[in-house]
């Protein structure tokens, strides 16, 4: 039986792109989803019968999860439908790229606050409310490893989701909680292909030793294998995703 079989799994932005496949994924498993998300109800709702469909159990739940009180809301009235969380993937995110001096004040403000204000909300969240001996796995970016012009504040972010990865797993080591990050390679969502030609797409995907952009599979696959009892010994890390890319 798989060990992932009745824990109850909140996936941050899983209305559609990754975390939505992490959560389908999940709740193959056995998992009890909590599908979060912030504008896109209808594309939430469509993960949620998707997942019902092939015999699973998920709700869907709003929050930004940039704003502090939607997030504590998003906890509570979690563990109250499901009554308890195990598991928190903390994949909603965005990106913006632009050389940095075109960056504007809002599209450096933006980008922090859902991308690392928003992984701080969860994760302050969690402390209290995820249930001991739960699992955490935060979303940064293998771009956190490469210099590529136009995405030094997106890269900032998730620099800094790498570095609360790394002490908040010292933090929560004595309720056996763990605690990492993935960095994804380019993947095939809107978040990646939006604003792209075809051309700079197969530039990116050559970048990796498989030449092919990677699919939402490819990760949650991964995020399944982290939320699993086989996992526990690996915490604090950052784990790439990326066929190679670096
Ligand atoms: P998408 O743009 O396809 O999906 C983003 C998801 O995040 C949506 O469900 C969206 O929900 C949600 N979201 C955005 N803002 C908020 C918010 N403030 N509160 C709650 N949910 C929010 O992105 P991807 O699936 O591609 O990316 C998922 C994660 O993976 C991100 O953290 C990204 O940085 C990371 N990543 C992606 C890579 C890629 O190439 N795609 C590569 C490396 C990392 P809604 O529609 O409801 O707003």
């Amino acid at each position: 039986m798989s060990t992932l079989n009745n824990k109850v799994i909140l996936v941050t932005g899983a209305s559609r792109g990754i975390g939505a496949s992490v959560a389908k994924e999940l709740a193959k498993g056995g998992a009890k989803l909590i599908v979060n998300y912030a504008g896109g109800k209808a594309e939430a709702e469509k993960t949620v019968e998707e997942i019902k469909a092939a015999g699973g159990d998920a709700i869907a739940l709003q929050a930004d999860v940039s704003k502090s009180a939607d997030v504590s809301r998003l906890f509570d009235e979690a563990i109250a439908h499901y009554g308890r969380i195990d598991v928190l993937v903390n994949n909603a995110g965005i990106m913006i790229t632009k050389l940095l001096k075109d960056t504007t004040d809002e599209e450096f403000t933006q980008q922090f606050d859902v991308n690392v204000r928003g992984t701080f909300n969860t994760l302050r969240e969690a402390a209290t409310k995820l249930a001991d001996k739960g699992t955490i796995i935060n979303f940064s970016s293998s771009t956190t490893r490469l210099m590529l012009p136009g995405y030094g504040t997106y890269v900032a972010t998730k620099g800094a989701v790498e570095q609360m990865t790394r002490v908040f797993a010292k933090e929560m080591g004595a309720r056996g909680i763990t605690v990492n990050a993935v960095l994804p390679g380019p993947v095939n969502t809107e978040l990646f292909t939006q604003g792209k030609s075809a051309e700079l797409i197969s530039r990116l995907a050559s970048l990796n030793a498989f030449n092919r952009i990677g699919e939402p599979d490819d990760i949650a696959k991964v995020v399944v294998f982290l939320a699993g009892d086989e996992a526990k010994w690996i915490s604090g890390q950052t784990i790439g995703i990326n066929g190679a890319m670096a």
